[in-house]
């Protein structure tokens, strides 16, 4: 039997597991607090799924797949983690990104529809579109009910045999090993899928990590999931969605924060995000401009220089599985498979995925510019 230790149960390493578990691997997982801690980027309330990404056709393939992986697992868990709200890109130009996305959607058969900006009254109770080109309709898009997801996750791998360790693990020079308290564990494989934590861990990553604040406001309940879908202004790096579980609806800013530390870092949010939040939502969605922050979460990002991940061999065995970018929640069910089948050497890891100079992007993710 092939044994694979995994270290960090955020939803990479989770999926990763819970995957190899059920295809008969010895899984030891290993996690230094808890599947869902609040320091985990998993553990955001709620993550988009989406599969528009530009002009890019293998994220947008993959999340689609990964759309079928979610579906999977809640009938596994017997609980609802996916909520098929659809969602709205807002785009600014006739030619960017967005249009961009749509001929590769509608190249991959993923639906998806090009509408007025008059249109956006049909979904948000109160909508102001007129600086805008079109909307760009994802109707199979929506939002994860992101840490309880991972929670599950975890849980299934565990029922499906994965070992489930409370350990802050240390790299084994070298060697396909991880040190536990002091004692060295060997397995067939080793995989480091540990967030934000990679670059102290590993030299030479290239992944820098940011502070990120998450903003919810509490909102008349028409602005609910699913009644209200997903959002994003690609071009302002601004995004959102209807309420989910009570939480408030989202309204938040993707663009880049301060360094941050992401296991001693303060948890607070400052109050310029706020500030941006509410700008945004005063000028797009007018009459939540006085509604209150209900909800804050401060998480962060694990950037590499060009939003592509880090799924690379350090040394034989021993597997670098991070660089998420602030886009990597969604993909988790088949991005699993990916993983799975490179462990299992069926397929090397695509080349942009490698240690090699990478050139500065946010592409994949936001334009990086404000409103
Ligand atoms: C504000 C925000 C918004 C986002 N929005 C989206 C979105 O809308 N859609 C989307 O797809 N993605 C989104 N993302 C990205 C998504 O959250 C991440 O891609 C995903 O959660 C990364 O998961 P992970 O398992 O790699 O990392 P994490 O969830 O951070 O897990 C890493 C784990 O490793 C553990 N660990 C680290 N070192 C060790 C060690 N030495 N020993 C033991 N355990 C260790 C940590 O404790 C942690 O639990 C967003 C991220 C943020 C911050």
């Amino acid at each position: 039997m092939k044994s694979v230790i995994v270290v960090g149960a955020g939803i990479w390493g989770s999926s990763v597991a819970l995957r190899l578990a059920d295809a008969g691997w010895a899984v030891t997982l290993v996690e230094q607090h808890k599947p869902g801690h609040v320091r985990q980027a998993s553990a955001g309330e709620t993550r988009l799924l989406r599969c528009a990404h530009g002009d890019d056709d293998w994220y947008a393939g993959l999340a689609w797949r990964a759309r079928d992986g979610w579906r999977r697992l809640e009938e596994r868990a017997g609980e609802r983690l996916y909520h098929e709200a659809g969602m709205v890109w807002l785009a600014g130009t006739p030619d960017g990104w967005e249009h961009a996305s749509a001929r590769v959607l509608k190249n991959l058969d993923i639906p998806c529809e090009v509408l007025d900006p008059r249109d956006g009254a049909r979904f948000f109770p109160d909508f102001r579109g007129d600086d805008l080109s079109f909307l760009l309709w994802e109707p199979h898009a929506g939002v994860l009910r992101a840490r309880r997801a991972t929670q599950v996750t975890a849980g299934l791998a565990e029922a499906a045999g994965a070992r489930l360790v409370r350990a802050r693990a240390v790299p084994v020079a070298g060697a396909a090993a991880v040190e536990i308290d002091g004692e060295v564990r060997r397995a067939d494989r080793v995989v480091w899928a540990c967030g934000a934590w990679l670059p102290e861990l590993f030299e030479g990553t290239s992944i820098t990590v940011t502070k990120q604040d998450t903003l919810h406001f509490a909102a008349p309940p028409a602005w609910s999931v699913p009644e209200t879908p997903a959002w994003v202004d690609y071009g302002a790096s601004v995004y959102g969605h209807g309420d989910v579980d009570g939480v408030g609806m989202k309204a938040t800013s993707d663009l880049e924060g301060p360094p941050y530390e992401p296991e001693h870092g303060e948890r607070v949010v400052g109050a310029d995000s706020v500030e941006r939040a509410r700008g945004y939502l005063r000028r797009r969605f007018p009459s939540l401009a006085g509604a209150p922050v209900l909800f804050t979460q401060v998480c962060q990002y694990a950037l590499t220089p060009d939003a592509e991940w880090l799924i690379a061999e350090a040394s034989p065995g021993v597997w670098l599985l991070g660089g998420d970018s602030g886009h990597g929640f969604k993909h988790a069910p088949a991005l699993a498979a990916y993983v799975a089948g490179v462990l299992d050497g069926d397929h090397a890891p695509e080349h942009r995925f490698g240690r090699h100079e990478r050139t500065p992007s946010r592409g994949l993710r936001t334009s990086g510019e404000t409103w």
